[in-house]
């Protein structure tokens, strides 16, 4: 099986196929939203869609918010 460094945290995990990893080439999900977060952070503030469950968390987190 290939293997590959997490480009976050830098750990080695083994996969079969690319698209069994939904969070590829990150190590899990968590490392992948980190990472994403920190770009999107910095450069564009959630503009590119990461993942459905991502963005509901994201949609969820603005709801307090008053309208535009
Ligand atoms: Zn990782």
């Amino acid at each position: 099986m290939p293997r590959i460094n997490c480009p976050h945290c830098k750990k080695e995990f083994v996969y079969r196929v690319v698209k069994d990893v939904p969070h590829f080439p990150f190590c899990s999900e968590r490392c992948k939203l980190i990472d994403l977060g920190a770009w999107l952070d910095e450069e564009y503030r959630i503009e590119e869609p990461v993942s459905p469950e991502a963005l509901n968390r994201i949609e969820k987190k603005g709801e307090g918010k008053e309208n535009e």
